[in-house]
């Protein structure tokens, strides 16, 4: 599976998960929960961490994968939470 996001955006140039040495499936692999925890490092040390938790918790059509260290789930709650404030 290839992360392809709906819009490309500037800031996803710098993002840890689009240097090459990673492989994508980290951050969308259902059953690899080691690639989760891949990606999830990956995405702790990103320089770009923040904008992509704003990106994702205002992309509703974000469904699946990890996105700046979190379950597409825990987006979920926040996401929520956000609506509720
Ligand atoms: S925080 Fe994670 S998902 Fe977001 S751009 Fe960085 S590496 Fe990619």
């Amino acid at each position: 599976m290839v992360m392809t996001p709906p819009v490309r955006e500037p800031w996803m140039d710098a993002a840890a998960c689009a240097r090459p040495e990673v492989d994508p499936d980290w951050w969308f692999a259902t059953e690899a929960k080691d690639g989760h925890l891949l990606a999830m490092g990956y995405c702790n040390a990103c320089d770009v961490q923040p904008t992509c938790l704003g990106y994702v918790l205002d992309h509703l059509d974000l469904t699946d994968g990890i996105w700046a260290g979190f379950t597409i789930r825990q987006i979920g709650k926040m996401r929520r939470k956000k609506c509720n404030q």
